[in-house]
């Protein structure tokens, strides 16, 4: 079935009883038992919820994996995977990778003992160096952030098979709407649902899928005991938001093509990432692999103080962090999304003082251009 009818139908049929075309929201902590030791399936909203399951069963169907997993944030899921792992363990992961990643894992799980090492996960030969005894996985972003290098997934699992690595892929970027990991080798898929899955920047949520099994039930495992899992509400926010993913995706990948365009005709613009664009490194991997470039742009600027000036005077397009909802928000890595990665690898990856991060939206296009071109032809005092 194609992904666009089965997300317009996650939780449809969900409740038999009154035929509600929408899965209800059981906003309940509890669940009466029929008997002892008898169940309905639910015991205890930490261990299971009928809207949380819904969107579980959806999100695993999209991602053509074994089981899916809703958590109360991306962080949270990642967090919650993270508990796979013992002391002593050792994980590789993209050095260009979303800057509240990088401070979990450097600040938060270093302090039990695991270890992480960031490489070009782009380059195979420099993966295979980094592998010690003790690497137990290997964690990459399909599409980094900001600069937008696209993982080769295939590659990677070959390297991962041979040293018994899990492959773990947070495909924030892209969604199951443009790529698939688990259909590409990936072990784990990894979601920051509070972007495009959810796609109205009006909830935060996480998700995780497993391929197979036994991965699943240990994964159900920490959920479950950890607790950081998904509230009635948000599940049914994040459900709602998946139904429209295609349309929205289409929309916002068409703007994004056309705005990519745009700014590399413009005199004030240097470097812009977008794999959409041929000259774009990963284009032609991409185009292999995934069924769209996606719609996060990241552009330099001439001058620092330009960056200041768009920020206040773009109107349709609001300053903010976060990314991959309807309305259009551009934001600052350095100072923000990214402050926490090292200064040198940030300085090494191009994350610098002129560039800056377009989440484009569902607006017209020729609309958010003209906002970017007003505010980029203010002439910043002394430049
Ligand atoms: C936002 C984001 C996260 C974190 O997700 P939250 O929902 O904000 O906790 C993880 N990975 C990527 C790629 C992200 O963009």
């Amino acid at each position: 079935m194609n992904i666009n009818t089965q997300a317009a139908h996650i939780g449809l049929e969900w409740d038999s009883r009154t035929g509600a075309v929408t899965v209800p929201v059981y906003q309940t902590a509890t669940f009466r038992h029929p008997a002892l030791g008898q169940s309905t399936g639910y015991d205890y909203s930490r261990s299971g919820n009928p809207t949380r399951e819904a969107l579980e069963k959806g999100i695993a169907r999209l991602d053509n994996g074994y089981r899916g997993f809703a958590y109360s944030s991306g962080m949270a899921a990642i967090t919650s995977l993270l508990l796979l792992f013992k002391s002593g363990d050792h994980i590789i992961v993209t050095e260009d990778l979303y800057g509240g990643t990088c401070r979990l894992f450097d600040k938060i799980f270093t302090q039990f003992g695991l270890g992480f090492s960031y490489v070009d996960t782009s380059d195979a030969a420099a993966v295979k160096a980094a592998i010690l005894p003790e690497t137990r996985a290997l964690f990459v972003e399909t599409l980094t952030n900001p600069l937008l290098k696209f993982a080769d997934l295939p590659a990677l699992a070959e390297i991962c098979t041979q040293h018994e690595l899990l492959l773990i892929a947070d495909n924030t970027f892209l969604t199951p709407y443009l790529l698939r990991p688990l259909d590409h080798g990936a072990d784990i898929t990894i979601y920051s649902a509070t972007k495009y899955l959810s796609g109205h920047n009006d909830t935060v949520s996480g998700l995780v899928v497993a391929k197979d099994p036994d991965l699943a039930e240990r994964i159900y495992f920490h959920q479950n005991g950890a607790g950081a899992i998904l509230g009635p509400q948000d599940s049914w926010l994040t459900i709602r938001g998946i139904k429209t993913l295609g349309v929205r995706l289409d929309r916002q990948q068409e703007n994004a093509g056309k705005i990519a365009r745009w700014l590399t005709t413009h005199p004030r613009i240097g470097k812009v990432h977008y794999p959409g664009l041929e000259d774009h490194p990963d284009h032609a991997l991409m185009k292999r692999d995934s069924r769209g470039f996606g719609a996060m742009i990241a552009f330099e600027v001439d001058k620092p103080e330009l960056v200041e000036q768009i920020l206040l005077k773009t109107e349709l397009i609001s300053f903010a962090e976060s990314l991959g909802g309807e309305e259009s928000l551009i934001t600052f890595p350095e100072v923000q999304t990214h402050a926490d990665i090292p200064v040198e690898l940030r300085q090494r990856l191009g994350i610098n003082n002129r560039l800056l991060r377009l989440s484009v939206g569902i607006e017209d296009c020729d609309d958010l251009i003209a906002d970017l071109e007003q505010a980029l032809a203010f002439t910043p005092a002394g430049a």
